[in-house]
């Protein structure tokens, strides 16, 4: 289990001033099993806080390598943690993704790494994308 001093040490090791806003949502993404969305973190938090800054949060925690883009949709994009610490800038805990295709809800397969795939000659690869689209428990149930 994640404490608030494991949050506070998680953003103080990237640099990254410790507001209660983003300890909140680190807070969050450390309940839920699946990958959140802006606004599903907006209406997770007890505390209103001005949708630019949580927005702001996100793509900053995205770009230090604590939260990845899990899936992205006309919904806008989900988020989850990432498994371990992914340096700057870089993601290096790429792997498969699982997607309903009925209400969006994304998991990580931590344990599916993506293999190495041999591209064209003169490609330079910026962005694997690797999702098993499918019907989530939820869905299947109802
Ligand atoms: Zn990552
Ligand atoms: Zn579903
Ligand atoms: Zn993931």
């Amino acid at each position: 289990m994640s404490t608030q001093k494991d949050i506070e040490e998680l953003l103080q090791s990237h640099k990254l001033k410790k507001t209660s806003a983003r300890i909140e949502m680190l807070k969050i993404f450390m309940n839920y099993t699946y990958a959140l969305s802006a606004k599903e973190v907006i209406s997770h938090m007890k505390v209103n806080h001005d949708r630019v800054t949580i927005y702001r949060a996100l793509s900053s925690f995205e770009k230090h390598g604590i939260l990845h883009k899990a899936s992205e949709d006309s919904h806008g994009i989900r988020y989850a943690l990432c498994s371990h610490e992914c340096p700057e800038e870089v993601h290096t805990d790429e792997h498969v993704h699982l997607i309903c295709k009925q209400c969006s809800q994304t998991y990580c397969l931590e344990d599916i790494k993506i293999p190495k795939i041999k591209t064209l000659e003169k490609f330079l690869v910026q962005k694997i994308n690797y999702t098993i689209n499918g019907i989530c428990n939820g869905c299947l149930s109802s």
